[in-house]
């Protein structure tokens, strides 16, 4: 017996010409996450269902999960449209779920094909009636019943099932354009690049490394975070772009005062970001600023920072508690890599005391002195850009003490 799997997508309120862009769009990342399963499609305009021809219903679903615009799955049963059949079939899944034990229930039934004489409801109360007869521990409650088996007969057969799996949610990648994420080793702004991603932006990561000022293990963390969240991106597939930022943190530590030397060097991260978002033709630059979660992250310093580019720039995470930001770390997979111990730039430097309420005025007046545009646009023009995938094995760690170094 051949299962299919029917894949609901996400945000159906959207109408129109959106809409079927938004199928369209999900629909070939359905196919580009399974091309190597030999499963067949049946694309309609408000779901999809996959026949998975003997291949595991886990494995795709678990593969499935992890593609944006996908609402939620179900596994459904398949026999032929005759009511002691379906009956049968539905015991034996409601045993399997249930263990025996009282559950209230309900069956719901949708007739895809017409020319069936009974209605939807005549046929619910036809199989409730049969299950009903060996199943002693159901008890009908049709309002807010603990299990719902859902009989959908087409043409072709009756299907059956009783769970919905969670996808993510969202929009299906690239509907929503393309952004740079400004990637550290840390916990957030991973999570931060997964809330563009599930909001179907294209995403280019970009990491400042310091080394040698800062350890090589701190940019193989990034690599290592960028090779998870490709899982969720198009073709499995993200860019980094690695920026040598050493020379500008050096000078950084040289000539500001030790309270201002996080704020200008974000802001001169924010400008380097500006440049290879407009090279690369995106829109916006995502970040993992939370607010309050650290000096350079209250209000003032914020707009402090904002204020070294005109950009868009975008914080999903500003309002999240550090908990609710680790919770998702960890189930899309980074919270682990994260938690290792090699500090970036940000934080190995840390100053004693940061300023809490940073100027702008007074940040332009420490810019002043330094003479940046030709070590910014220097940055930009050796920065590495690496395709990553989740099978990429690049391993910074043979004993460089550089990135380039070790790339060579
Ligand atoms: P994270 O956990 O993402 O490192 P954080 O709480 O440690 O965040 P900061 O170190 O203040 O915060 O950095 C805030 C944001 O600035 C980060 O979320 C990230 O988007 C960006 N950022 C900081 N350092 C770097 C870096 N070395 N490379 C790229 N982006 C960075
Ligand atoms: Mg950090």
């Amino acid at each position: 017996m051949n299962e299919l799997i029917l894949v609901r997508y996400g945000d159906l309120l959207l109408k129109g010409r959106n809409l079927k862009l938004f199928v369209r769009t999900a629909n070939e990342r359905i196919k580009e996450k399974l091309a190597s399963f030999p499963v067949r499609y049946d694309f309609r305009h408000d779901r999809a269902y996959i026949d998975i021809n003997q291949v595991s219903a886990d494995e795709i679903i678990c593969r499935l999960q992890k593609v944006p615009g996908l609402y939620s799955f179900s596994l459904l049963s398949h026999c032929e449209i005759d009511y002691d059949q379906i009956a049968e079939l539905a015991i034996g899944l409601i045993q399997e779920k249930t263990g025996g034990k009282t559950t209230t229930f309900k069956v719901e039934t949708k007739r895809a094909d017409k020319t069936i004489p009974e209605t939807s409801m005549e046929i619910s109360q036809i199989v409730a009636k049969k299950i009903l007869r060996s199943l002693h521990f159901l008890i009908v409650d049709v309002h807010t019943p603990e299990l719902t088996l859902m009989i959908e007969v087409r043409k072709d057969g009756a299907y059956l099932f009783i769970d919905q799996l969670m996808g993510l949610g969202g929009f299906p990648i690239p509907m929503s354009g393309k952004a740079v994420s400004l990637l550290s080793g840390g916990i957030d702004s991973p999570v931060a690049t997964f809330c563009a991603l599930k909001k179907g932006i294209e995403v280019d990561c970009i990491h400042f490394e310091s080394t040698p000022l800062t350890p090589i293990e701190s940019a193989q963390k990034t690599i290592d975070l960028v090779k998870v969240l490709a899982n969720y991106s198009i073709n499995e597939t993200m860019r980094l772009h690695l920026v040598p930022f050493v020379g500008i943190h050096q000078l950084i530590l040289e000539k500001v005062p030790e309270a201002y030397q996080i704020t200008i060097m974000r802001r001169m991260m924010l400008r380097i970001a500006d440049m290879i978002r407009k090279k690369n033709k995106a829109t916006a630059i995502f970040t993992g600023d939370s607010i309050g979660q650290v000096a350079s992250q209250t209000l003032e310093s914020l707009a402090t920072i904002q204020h070294a580019i005109t950009g868009l720039v975008i914080r999903p995470l500003a309002n999240f508690d550090k908990l609710e930001i680790m919770s998702i770390a960890k189930k899309i997979g980074t919270l682990e890599i994260s938690n290792r111990p090699f500090n970036d730039c940000c934080s190995v430097y840390v100053p004693k005391n940061p300023v809490i309420r940073p100027d702008t005025l007074t940040a332009i007046q420490m810019e002043a002195i330094m003479e940046t545009k030709a070590l910014l646009e220097k940055a930009v023009s050796e920065t590495i850009v690496l395709d990553i995938t989740p099978k990429t094995t690049i391993t910074l760690l043979n004993g460089a003490l550089t990135v380039s170094e070790a790339m060579e």
